[in-house]
């Protein structure tokens, strides 16, 4: 199969080097594929004598190419309380969250919400997310069951809480290592999902099961870990009471053998000079979460000191949903856009991107397979729509550049701006498909 189209692509890092040399742009590109893998990308011009004649050729000629998004941090059980009132992050725990996820005992209900999930997702034109899951095993199942429906590249795991939460929310630390065990055996490398030991964070989990994570990490190759770090700075208080031997909050996670080139950090706003040295040494990745950072008022996150080419820390994108506010990379990065304004940075359309695409690759370490539109990559391709709306319609007629077409999807796109998604190489998403718009690719097990 063959996608047609304008097309822009990351070939570089925009925070290390000038934007302008980091992007690849043709006004009219051919993507084939064979297999899910793309294997050819190039302009019309040059690739069209080399298609075997009959192939099949999709063509968007009013539309964007893009690799799809990568969702860096985000939870598929709080879906049910996005965008609910007035908490910061440890009462919103106590008031929505928490609440929320006890409503996963129920295996139905798991399986429902990951059905919404996965749908909202291809919606936004996210191909690949890293996703918290409830502490019953049988979320992740119902998670990763759906997003092998539509072969998506999917990273998550069962959260591990052994205190400071309901009583029906707890494991133990060895029950957990125990549960997480037998999810790894069941799911790690099966298809396209990958697993991601999943402590919530270090206030709920006592150092035995921080150990036992760490423990966890060392039994299969290509294993993620995922938790939060210095969201808030009530958290960060709690933090320092309850390990008052470690030096900082990250050094409780380094302590535990939790810090890693696959280890994924979410927000990391009240993070020191030292934290980010740390960081860049074991590899580790932060994951940027604006909506959710303003909407719970947690602060505002110094991207451009994270990336410090003297010692970059990499950075993914995440919608933190439900602490964040949408699921939509486009309006993450808006978001995004103004917490660097804040901070006295420009977040350019190339660098904003490069967060969501290969900037998100590189931080799960899925660079080889992931993030671009290049020959090798998997397929997951999103094709843009920057006449999504009126307004943007309008506003398209005056830009001069593929930048500044970019940075119009970045500040006014959303779900709206994604015509159709494309996983390993085959459309699940197509806005304009009458009926039902998603595809799947396997039909459910029953
Ligand atoms: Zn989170």
């Amino acid at each position: 199969m063959v996608l047609r189209g304008p097309a822009a692509t990351l070939a570089g890092n925009p925070f290390e080097q000038p934007s302008r040399g980091c992007l690849v742009t043709h006004d009219d590109a051919l993507v084939v594929i064979e297999d899910g893998i793309i294997t050819a990308f190039g302009p019309h011009a040059e690739l069209r004598d080399t298609l075997p004649g009959g192939v099949d050729i999709v063509h968007y000629p009013d539309h964007l190419l893009v690799p799809g998004f990568i969702d860096a941090h985000v939870h598929y059980p709080q879906m049910q309380m996005i965008g609910a009132f007035g908490a910061q992050l440890l009462e919103w725990l106590e008031t929505y969250t928490f609440p929320a996820e006890m409503s996963f005992a129920d295996a139905g209900h798991a399986q429902r919400v990951a059905q919404l999930f996965l749908r909202e997702l291809l919606r936004a034109g996210t191909t690949t997310a890293m996703v918290y899951c409830t502490v019953h095993p049988h979320s992740v199942d119902a998670f990763f069951t759906e997003a092998a429906r539509f072969d998506a590249r999917m990273i998550a795991g069962k959260v591990l809480m052994d205190r400071n939460a309901p009583l029906g929310l707890l494991d133990t630390a060895q029950r957990g290592y125990d549960e997480s065990l037998a999810l790894i055996d069941r799911w790690h490398g099966r298809g396209r999902a990958l697993y991601c030991v999943t402590p919530r964070f270090a206030p709920t989990s006592t150092e035995a099961q921080l150990d036992a994570a760490g423990a966890l990490l060392k039994t299969r190759d290509g294993l993620f870990l995922q938790t939060h770090l210095c969201e808030n700075p009530g958290e960060v208080e709690w933090v320092r009471e309850l390990f008052p031997a470690r030096s900082s909050y990250l050094d409780v996670y380094a302590h535990a053998g939790l810090m890693g080139p696959r280890s994924m950090f979410g927000h990391g706003v009240h993070l020191h000079e030292g934290d980010f040295c740390t960081c860049h040494q074991s590899g580790a990745a932060l994951a940027h979460c604006p909506t959710s950072n303003l909407f719970l008022g947690s602060g505002l996150f110094r991207l451009f000191e994270a990336v410090d080419p003297r010692r970059p820390v990499k950075v993914g994108l995440g919608t933190d949903v439900g602490g964040g506010t949408s699921l939509s990379q486009l309006q993450t990065l808006n978001e995004a856009y103004k917490v660097a304004a804040l901070t006295g940075h420009k977040l350019d359309a190339v660098q904003g991107f490069y967060l969501a695409t290969l900037g998100g690759a590189r931080a799960l370490g899925l660079e080889d397979r992931l993030g671009r539109l290049a020959p090798g990559m998997e397929a997951d391709i999103c094709v843009l729509d920057p006449k999504a709306t009126p307004l943007m319609a309008f506003r398209a007629g005056y830009c001069a550049s593929i930048e500044e077409m970019l940075f119009l999807l970045m500040t006014l796109g959303d779900d709206r701006a994604v015509r159709a998604t494309y996983v390993a190489g085959r459309c699940v998403y197509d806005r304009e498909r009458t009926g039902d718009p998603f595809v799947p690719v396997l039909p459910r097990e029953e």
